[in-house]
């Protein structure tokens, strides 16, 4: 049998490749892709052609195709089930690992990611990634149910929604009753409001630009209470009347690259807030004022990808149907259409307003 699959060869270049597809051995599993999901650290990738040589996607959900009989007794799934796919491949053995913290594992070794989408295809056997019609199953995989009845282009969004929970809820350990601000609206601003939510947050304030309208309108459709256009208002006088000064308990720090959202969380926090620090950054932050975090007792938490139990529970809010989430899908593409993909996440194709952009094969 073979397998299709996008591989980055350079910065904006990929190639429809096709792949052997493996022999499954008792420990392992092959998946048949259904959606996988188009990242903005795939965007980044593209662009920059970091990492040449993989099949990119680290986002994917599908059907158990293949797998072993030991690999179906630990992750406790079957042939025909559906599952979503963890991006990190965990070592297990590393300090990381063992305190709990696999996303973080550090066997890869320097600036290597240990993870789906970011191996080389040089190493056996090739299918490392999501963008293809068959993704290889690892020992170390970390494997969810899906329910069937989800529309898959819905249960792809199991990614940007775990990172939801985990930024907005777990973390910062948001409240009932909180005030929770969230700095940005792409996919993981959104998830991030129903993280919030969630939890039990009173108040949900977004903010975007005027380009990201339509993102608000959704924000608001996932139970925002209130969206900010930092183009046309201060979001701290903004957030200062909302809550009659009390500013606050947790701020999510998501959009990518902007630094002024940086310093102003540590006005937006209360005293003794929390602020979630999430959104990659291409320069460092200028006239950061530590004197505010030491005065107002704030606790800065940084936050790098999802974990085992924000998985799980964001794949139980898809399966609740609880949130208009077809909002946010806005793009479902092809295999062979992976280029025009990412530039509609990266937001370069004329009229198309990209939110969570997907590949089925
Ligand atoms: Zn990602
Ligand atoms: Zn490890």
């Amino acid at each position: 049998m073979k397998s299709r699959a996008i591989v980055q060869v350079g910065q904006r270049e990929l190639e429809l490749r096709t792949f052997e597809v493996p022999q499954i051995g008792d420990e392992e599993g092959l998946l048949r892709i259904e959606h996988s999901g188009v990242c903005g650290s795939d965007w980044s990738q593209y662009k920059q052609g970091t990492y040449s040589g993989v099949i990119p996607g680290h986002e994917p959900i599908g059907i158990i195709e293949e797998i072993g009989a030991i690999a179906a007794k630990r992750w406790n799934v079957k042939k025909g089930d559906r599952v979503a796919i963890e991006t990190m491949l965990p070592c297990g053995f590393c300090k990381p690992c063992i305190k709990g913290k696999y996303n973080l594992c550090q066997s890869a070794g320097g600036n290597k990611i240990n993870a789906y989408g970011y191996h080389s295809i040089d190493i056996k056997p090739s299918l490392w990634g999501g963008h293809a019609e068959f993704m290889y199953l690892d020992p170390h995989t970390l494997v969810h149910k899906v329910d069937k009845d989800i529309p898959a282009e819905i249960g792809v969004m199991f990614n940007p929604l775990g990172a939801g929970v985990r930024w907005a809820s777990r973390l910062p350990q948001t409240q009932i009753g909180d005030t929770v601000v969230v700095l940005g609206c792409g996919q993981r601003g959104l998830a991030s409001v129903i993280g919030a939510k969630e939890s039990g947050a009173k108040t949900v304030i977004v903010t975007g630009l005027t380009a990201d309208e339509h993102k608000l309108e959704i924000a608001v459709a996932f139970g925002a209470d209130h969206v900010v256009n930092v183009e046309k208002e201060n979001v701290v006088d903004v957030v200062r009347n909302i809550t009659d000064g009390e500013m606050a308990d947790v701020v999510v720090e998501v959009t990518s690259g902007a630094t002024q959202p940086v310093i102003d969380s540590l006005d937006l926090a209360a005293r003794g807030g929390r602020i979630v620090l999430a959104g990659a950054k291409y320069n460092k932050v200028p006239e950061f004022n530590s004197n505010k975090v030491m005065f107002k007792e704030l606790t800065i938490i940084g936050a790098l990808a999802v974990d085992y139990q924000s998985y799980e529970a964001a794949i139980r809010i898809i399966e609740s149907k609880k949130y208009p989430l077809e909002l946010m899908h806005t793009h479902s593409f092809s295999l062979d259409q992976a280029d025009l993909a990412l530039r509609v996440l990266g937001n370069e194709v004329e009229g198309e307003h990209g939110i969570h952009v997907s590949i089925t094969p």
